[in-house]
């Protein structure tokens, strides 16, 4: 795999978790772990870290096959977000910003 290629893949996400609240019951909150250990632990909601769009998460099925990652499921959120794919393409010195439908 090429530097270029692997620096352009998501290897850590952001999972949604829940933890006890202080005053009794349970609050979501997001914990940033590799894209690896989340799908180890098998957890079921991911966002980017960085622009909080939604993201796929893919497996390593073969030996050699790229490591475990993650990619944004929209092409605007890649275009916009400083870990986008697209946004590190593009040449025209655009601004980052937040996904216009980040994952809550
Ligand atoms: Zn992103």
């Amino acid at each position: 795999m090429a530097t270029a290629e692997r620096e352009t893949k998501l290897y850590e996400c952001e999972v949604k978790r829940r933890r006890v609240k202080s005053g009794g019951g349970y609050e979501p909150f997001w914990k940033t772990k590799t894209v690896a250990d989340a799908l180890m632990d098998a957890d079921t909601e991911f966002r980017c870290k960085d622009c909080y769009g939604e993201v796929k998460l893919f497996k390593t099925h073969k030996a050699g096959g790229p490591a475990p990652h993650a990619e944004h499921k929209s092409r605007q959120d890649s275009e916009y977000c400083p870990s986008g794919m697209y946004f590190r393409k593009a040449a025209d010195g655009r601004e980052p910003r937040p996904s216009a439908h980040p994952v809550h």
